[in-house]
């Protein structure tokens, strides 16, 4: 206990940035523990909030604010934690409190105490024996509780309480409080985890090179075409991971999407416990994620696995990190702080000195000019580990051929031929709904959102125009509302249109349309992917939601319907995206002994990037790409930040960027350009006019620097009123 007062320098959790002094009062640390990581409550201005200490420091003054409360006993952040959110605040240019804040799950943001429940346990008392002969059953639990310093909690010990109550009355073992942190400096040595396949030479290569650096910092992106054994890769350096001790932290792009991935890893590190695997995203409820942010925090969970948020998870012993499907665009964080967990991923693993494994198929140019330029590991995995046949990809020129609901014929012949001969098809569609917009063929007016400045999607089941943007709705009118004409007609094709088309012409073939709309409601999907799986359902068709992580070996055809809309958007990564998700479906498409077909539908057979990918596959088709971005100055080439302001009235939010643009022009070197402001691609949405701003910095640090000097400046600009603005760093889409 302290003879004087500290001051405490605490991150405030609201929206400001730095961080706040107060004084934490004599004698109320309680226990020798650091003080930071540590939730208080704070007085701030006229309310009093949460905040995590950061730091104690020296003697206070006098007009120094007392803290009101001092809520944990021990951190519940540790010094990387810390680190971490400090390295997020200052680059995405986010409050610190409100980034520490993130770290931690609802109830404990709330200022609720740690929950304790799940902390009883089982520990090992002196002079126990190692084993018991012919007693396997208590050898087995004397060896585990010898193993674990601190104890062992009863989850891990599931259907042992025979046994462990025999052993207690033999005096060698107790009933123990684990409390938080006692696993911390246990290094336990886990058993070995049963594997019965075999890797290959090259998997095998990629296990040796990430295994040899545990330990130490490396960077590595894993490389493998689908269904060439990546999952099975990480398994085995996780594994090594396991066995010094450490825990490994999962990241994947979407959970309810992959069930097939979760029940892989359940499965393999089961033998290590019942809360060996601790499973994080937003599906779950704030008890289920408050228990395995306990589990993952205290060292407890062996293996975390998780979508985006989850790489902000404090784990004591992380010795490992795995990103799988590193390019999915859902890692980028699309409101409040816009980080991205697998830059985040590399930032924290170089923090603290481990490695991190980016895994896909299909590659960000970012990270493959990374591997360019030797930051990062390329590690390959060019066979199909199943020795499976890799998929014929082929265009199909629909130019002046008549489209039936955006079916050629010879589309629905080859379908035809697939179905009958007993194979499934996926369809690819990347709109949902019926018809993306309602025209007067009269007049040519068409119904547009009354908030924002975009057409109505049309969607039939509901009998309802839905704006994709805001959610509004109305009734889908039966005339024109501009000219009275009856002439009003549904434009383009949605997947609702779509499969209306597809029951019509295939009717002995069972369909299941996958998107948003038919899984709203829990357990749809499952169902749907469970009767894709079965081969029950013959045609599949969805959106993206489709691309993402499934495997579907009956599938013999896949079909990109609207390949046109990658290749011509105004974001310049559409591209990128386009490239990345028909090999994604290629991937998917005919394993084992049946061989897949992919046939892409365009108006532009002739476009390089369908020319690159058609004759040199993905590697092809990311080179000129590469060379594109590098020739417009774009990213991997440039480092972007861009500005977003939203107001009532349109002048006010260009006025407010105006101002920036000035301040950035004057700020600007060489290094540095600001293109805009110009209207956001989605000019009005929700009633409010969207601006924006775009810097491109040659070089990353003088960018960083003047957003940092535009932070500042700008808090006193009367141009700020009435606006919302925002700032994204690295932003992923342009909108
Ligand atoms: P990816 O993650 O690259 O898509 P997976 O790891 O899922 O690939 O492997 C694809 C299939 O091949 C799985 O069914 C897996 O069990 C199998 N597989 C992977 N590696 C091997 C191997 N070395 N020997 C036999 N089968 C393998
Ligand atoms: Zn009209
Ligand atoms: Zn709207």
């Amino acid at each position: 206990m302290t003879q004087e007062a500290v001051v405490l320098k605490v991150a405030v959790d609201a929206p400001v940035e730095g961080v706040f002094d107060y004084v934490l009062p004599v004698g109320w640390e309680g226990g020798g523990d650091a003080l930071a990581g540590r939730r208080v409550r704070v007085p701030f201005g006229a309310s009093v909030r949460l905040g995590v200490v950061v730091d104690a420091v020296g003697v206070p003054s006098p007009e120094l604010k007392a803290v009101e409360a001092l809520l944990d006993e021990t951190p519940l952040l540790d010094a990387d934690d810390l680190r971490l959110g400090q390295w997020l605040a200052g680059y995405y240019h986010a409050p610190l409190g409100e980034v520490l804040a993130l770290m931690l799950p609802a109830s404990l943001r709330g200022g609720a105490a740690l929950c304790s429940h799940e902390m009883r346990g089982w520990r090992v008392l002196a002079g126990a024996p190692q084993e018991v002969s012919g007693a396997a059953r208590q050898s087995q639990v004397l060896r585990q509780l010898h193993a674990a310093a601190g104890g062992v909690s009863v989850g891990d010990l599931r259907g042992m309480t025979q046994v462990l109550r025999a052993l207690e009355q033999r005096g060698w073992v107790e009933r123990c409080d684990l409390s938080l942190g006692v696993h911390r400096d246990a290094c336990e040595v886990v058993a070995d985890v049963p594997v019965t396949l075999v890797l290959n030479a090259q998997q095998m290569a990629a296990h040796t090179a990430i295994s040899a650096s545990l330990g130490q910092f490396a960077a590595f992106l894993l490389h493998g075409i689908t269904g060439s054994g990546k999952t099975e890769v990480y398994l085995a350096v996780m594994t090594a991971a396991l066995q010094r001790g450490s825990q490994v932290l999962v990241l994947v792009p979407e959970i309810a999407l992959t069930p097939q991935l979760v029940a892989r890893f359940a499965s393999r590190f089961k033998p290590l416990g019942a809360e060996a695997v601790a499973v994080l995203h937003s599906g779950m409820t704030a008890r289920a994620r408050e228990l395995a942010w306990q589990a993952a925090q205290s060292g407890r969970a062996r293996v975390v696995l998780g979508t985006r948020s989850a790489v902000l998870t404090p784990m004591s012993r992380l010795g490992l990190i795995v990103v799988d499907e590193e390019h999915d665009p859902s890692y980028k964080q699309q409101e409040g702080w816009r980080y991205h967990a697998r830059d985040l991923a590399v930032v924290r693993a170089q923090q603290r000195g481990i490695p991190v494994v980016l895994g896909s198929a299909t590659p960000s140019l970012e990270s493959l000019a990374l591997v360019a330029q030797a930051r990062y590991r390329l590690l390959r995995l060019t066979e199909r580990a199943g020795g499976a046949r890799s998929p014929h990809l082929a265009l199909l020129d629909v130019r002046k051929r008549p489209l039936q609901d955006g079916l050629s014929a010879p589309l629905l012949e080859k379908m035809k031929a697939h179905l009958v001969a007993g194979g499934q098809v996926l369809l690819f569609l990347n709109r949902r709904g019926f018809a993306p917009a309602m025209e007067c063929h009269a007049c040519g007016h068409v119904e547009a959102c009354r908030q924002c400045s975009a057409p109505m999607t049309v969607h039939r089941g509901r009998g309802r125009l839905v704006c994709h943007h805001c959610g509004a709705e109305r009734a889908v009118p039966r005339v024109c509302a501009v000219c009275g004409s009856h002439e009003v007609m549904m434009q383009g094709l949605g997947t609702e249109r779509l499969e209306l088309a597809l029951q019509g012409l295939f009717p002995e073939f069972a369909l299941e349309r996958i998107d948003r709309d038919t899984t709203r409601r829990k357990g749809e999907l499952e169902i749907k992917l469970e009767r894709a799986h079965s081969g029950e359902a013959r045609i599949l068709l969805g959106t993206q939601m489709l691309a993402k992580g499934h495997d579907f070996p009956g599938v013999t055809l896949a079909v990109i319907l609207d390949a046109d809309s990658g290749l011509m958007s105004s974001d310049f990564r559409a591209p990128e995206r386009l490239l990345q998700l028909i090999v994604q479906v290629a991937g998917r498409a005919g394993r084992a002994d049946k061989p897949g077909e992919v046939l892409i539908q365009t108006h532009q057979p002739e476009h390089p990037l369908l020319q690159a990918l058609l004759h040199g596959g993905f590697e092809r088709g990311a080179e000129l790409l590469m060379r594109e971005r590098e020739l417009a100055r774009l990213p991997p080439f440039a480092h972007l930040a861009l500005l977003r302001a939203e107001a009532k009235d349109a002048a006010r939010a260009q006025g407010f960027l105006a101002r920036c643009a000035t301040f950035f022009k004057d700020e600007a070197t060489e290094a540095l350009q600001v293109w805009g402001p110009a209207p956001a691609p989605l000019e009005r949405r929700v009633g409010r006019y969207r601006f924006q701003l775009l810097l491109v910095g040659a070089q990353r640090a003088p960018l960083h620097r003047a957003i940092e000097k535009f932070a500042v400046a700008q808090q006193a600009w009367t141009e700020r009123r009435g606006v919302k603005w925002s700032l994204d760093v690295d932003p992923q889409e342009m909108g």
